[in-house]
């Protein structure tokens, strides 16, 4: 399938730098990687985080909007594992449903608010440079 994802179509697959850690970001059916336990259970899969292997997949057959959203929630999973916070890291629906809470809004306003945002990404801008 043709998609674009949020390597720009370029490549497939590109590299997250967080906390020390180099996870490969993956753009591929996350269903393709998940555990049985997640393929007998769903149908499909947005996103996946399989820390340990130190990958995210995000499945590049939803608009662009919900591949960002998927990003950030798993992402937010992930600081759940490198700080130990529970809510953020074990997938309990409760849990589940105030990671895609925060994730969606995120993703929300930075859609919709790209000039307050995209200033503070551009490299070379980031307020550091001596
Ligand atoms: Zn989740």
């Amino acid at each position: 399938m043709n998609s674009t994802n949020l390597a720009g179509g370029k490549s497939m697959q590109t590299k997250l730098q967080i906390g020390g850690f180099t996870f490969d970001l993956i753009f591929d059916d996350p269903m393709k990687y998940a555990p049985e336990e997640f393929s007998e259970k769903l149908d499909v899969l947005y996103g996946l985080l399989l820390f340990f292997q130190r990958k995210i997949l995000i499945n590049p057959n939803f608009p662009k909007d919900v591949q960002f959203h998927s990003l950030l929630h798993e992402i937010l999973h992930l600081i759940g594992y490198l700080t130990g916070d529970k809510r953020l890291r074990s997938s309990t629906p409760q849990n589940e449903y105030f990671v895609d809470a925060v994730s969606g809004h995120l993703a929300s306003i930075m859609l919709q608010n790209p000039h307050i945002f995209v200033p503070y990404l551009k490299e070379g801008e980031s307020g550091n440079a001596d």
